[in-house]
């Protein structure tokens, strides 16, 4: 039984129990109404980490989780983004080049708090070459950050891939 529904059991039971005037109805209805209300938040997906105003499973969750391969450079992009929110090393070591690919990332030991993304730009200047201009916030112990970065991904076989980076100085 979920914790919502035990309130409202204990809820009931007592009022069975004690006899009620008709103000104690009122008193009681802006807690319960409450509670309604904020079990009705809870049950909504949580926002996908990239900003999308979308649920995460309809988001990037179709990436990380279900193999989709992401259409565009953007899309991958926002994916990638969210697999360093979620720490998914796997994930981000499979869309990057081959070319560029590091050996790991050690994500498990960053600090970084991740807090949101931009997109500032996608750029595709061939079917299978583009860039997209984004800002990450971040914070790491406490004090803000904001990488602005031009990514570039290439596609290979239908599927796109991270290359690497400029960092831009604001
Ligand atoms: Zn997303």
């Amino acid at each position: 039984m979920r914790r919502d529904d035990r309130l409202w059991l204990c809820t009931i039971i007592t009022m069975g129990r004690i006899r009620w005037e008709p103000r104690d109805y009122v008193t009681l209805a802006y807690p319960i109404t409450a509670l309604y209300m904020n079990s009705r938040v809870t049950d909504q997906a949580p926002h996908c980490p990239c900003n999308s105003n979308q649920p995460y499973r309809t988001c990037c969750s179709r990436f990380l989780d279900r193999d989709e391969f992401a259409a565009t450079a953007e899309l991958l992009m926002r994916s990638r983004y969210t697999a360093y929110t979620l720490k998914r090393e796997d994930y981000l070591l499979a869309t990057w080049h081959r070319s560029t690919r590091p050996a790991s990332l050690d994500l498990a030991n960053a600090s970084q708090h991740w807090l949101g993304l931009t997109i500032k730009r996608h750029e595709q200047s061939n079917p299978d070459q583009a860039i997209v201009e984004f800002i990450a916030r971040h914070k790491i112990n406490g004090r803000a950050f904001l990488l602005h970065e031009i990514s570039r991904f290439v596609r290979e076989q239908n599927r796109w891939f991270y290359v690497d980076g400029d960092i831009l100085s604001d």
